[in-house]
């Protein structure tokens, strides 16, 4: 099933404007992720689209047609909430089955428990069939309440925040299995969630939205290389992006700080945002844009153990013979598995780098870096990325 949101606001009693102005096409069979800070108008979307709030303007609709003006039971949605009430006193079968037993389709408890079944052995419960929800791990009930969701041939698949009860390793799990099971029963879904690195992992396709706004609509390998603003690039990305402030140097074409200087001759002619600027820069000042493994620890440089202190990404093309672009007194050295996280200030700015973990480099010890220039993003002071 596609989804085709149109210009959709929602303005609550209150006042408050959730949803400014969104727009976005969901392709058959995709699973979207909603992702945003606390506030950016997730749950709202979710909650427009299943019929649970009316919109202030615009138009949602499934498969080419209208269904703004539908119940929620007519839209043909399944829906899987964080607090995903189980029936306590029933069974895991009775509670699979229980919407089969309802309403217009009511079928007999042989056909409903026969159908309950087939889904239940996709969603590998069927062990869990006789017993009751408080019996079962938090991440079973999960793997219920989404059967109970799909039993019903949901055409499409909305879950907020569904992991958020579970502990870390049981999210990565079930998450998996989730973006399985969809897949496989070919179900258009979309699913709300507030962490980068599950959305990351588990979406066709990101919505990234803040203050009611999409800020991009994008594969999510490309939110993270080619953000489409300063929000996006702070957003996505752990350790996060740093973010300096430099001026810019008609004359000697020099983007420049007090801890270092970036030729505008370094950057990829290619990758400015207006091509009809030919890759000149007309304003005073930019917000530049390095991720952490775009500060490359220099390794050629003496008091440095290349063999060490081998690098992430790039570091072997820049190292040898060009010096050093700055030094920095290291901070603090963060450990997060393969990589450790070098802390330095830049400037008056709290700067990071990611490398090897096994680089023999301490705190307090000064550290010569270089600047992966192509690879830096430049916006201007509203957010706007020129580069
Ligand atoms: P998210 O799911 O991204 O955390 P929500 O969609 O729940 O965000 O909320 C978006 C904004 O709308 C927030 O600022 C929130 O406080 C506000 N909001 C949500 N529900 C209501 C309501 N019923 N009345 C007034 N404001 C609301």
């Amino acid at each position: 099933m596609t989804i085709t949101i149109s210009n959709l606001k929602k303005t609550y009693d209150n006042g408050h404007q959730a949803l400014k102005d969104i727009s976005i096409d969901i392709a058959d069979g995709d699973l979207v992720c909603l992702l945003g800070p606390s506030g950016c108008g997730k749950s709202t979307t979710l909650n427009l689209i299943a019929g649970l709030l009316d919109p202030t303007g615009g138009d949602i609709s499934i498969d080419g047609e209208s269904v703004i003006h539908r119940h929620p039971k007519d839209r043909n949605i399944g829906m899987v909430f964080q607090n995903y009430a189980l029936y306590p006193h029933m069974t895991v079968l009775e509670n699979v089955t229980f919407p089969l037993r309802v309403g217009a389709h009511r079928k007999s408890r042989a056909e409903a428990e026969a159908i309950a079944k087939q889904y239940m052995a996709v969603t590998n419960i069927e062990d869990l069939a006789d017993k009751k929800p408080n019996d079962i791990s938090g991440g079973q009930q999960q793997r219920v309440a989404i059967t109970r969701a799909m039993v019903q041939k949901p055409k499409m698949l909305l879950l907020d925040e569904p992991l958020s009860n579970l502990d870390a390793r049981l999210r990565l799990r079930i998450r998996a299995e989730i973006r399985r099971l969809v897949k496989e029963m070919h179900i258009t879904t979309i699913f709300v969630t507030h962490d980068q690195e599950e959305a990351l992992s588990i979406s066709d396709r990101i919505v990234l939205m803040n203050e009611g706004v999409v800020q991009q609509y994008d594969v999510p390998q490309q939110l993270y290389l080619d953000p489409a603003n300063l929000f996006v690039a702070t957003f996505m990305g752990n350790p996060i992006i740093n973010i300096i402030d430099m001026a810019y140097n008609p004359d000697s074409k020099m983007l420049t700080s007090p801890a270092f200087d970036i030729p505008l001759a370094a950057l990829d002619a290619s990758r400015f945002r207006n091509p009809a600027a030919g890759g000149r820069l007309n304003r005073e000042s930019y917000q530049v844009g390095i991720r952490p493994e775009h500060f490359l620890v220099d390794a050629s440089e003496p008091g440095i153990d290349a063999a060490q202190g081998s690098l992430v990404g790039g570091g072997a093309a820049l190292g040898g013979a060009r010096r050093a672009v700055f030094e920095a007194r290291i901070e603090s050295v963060e450990m997060i598995g393969r990589y450790s996280v070098l802390h330095f200030d830049v400037d008056g700015v709290h700067a990071r780098s990611i490398v090897d973990a096994r680089a023999a480099i301490r705190a307090g010890q000064l550290v010569p870096f270089n600047i992966d220039y192509p690879n830096i993003y430049l916006f201007q002071h509203d957010g706007t990325r020129v580069y």
